[in-house]
């Protein structure tokens, strides 16, 4: 992951992460630019915003809860599709 300084727009390094909840999906990164003429300090903050795929266990449940609606017939339908 790479920060830009907000002044010089130069790469910064990322000293230190304070996670701002329990989830650790925010938290304050604490930066220095590494601009010799500028070594600039500051905090900026990383946010978790959605995601694109959701994880492989949601996806897992998710097909389960559809699944266990379906009659024995309409499962037996559905893998003869999905194999065919
Ligand atoms: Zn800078």
């Amino acid at each position: 992951m790479i920060v830009h300084c907000p002044n010089c727009q130069q790469k910064a390094i990322i000293t230190s992460r304070n996670n701002m909840n329990e989830e650790k999906t925010v938290a304050d990164l604490y930066c220095s630019c590494t601009n010799k003429d500028c070594f600039a300090t500051f905090v900026t903050t990383l946010g978790f915003k959605h995601y694109l795929n959701p994880p492989r266990q949601t996806t897992m449940q998710l097909a389960v809860n559809l699944l266990s609606n379906l009659s024995k017939d309409e499962r037996l339908e559905l893998l003869k599709g999905a194999i065919d």
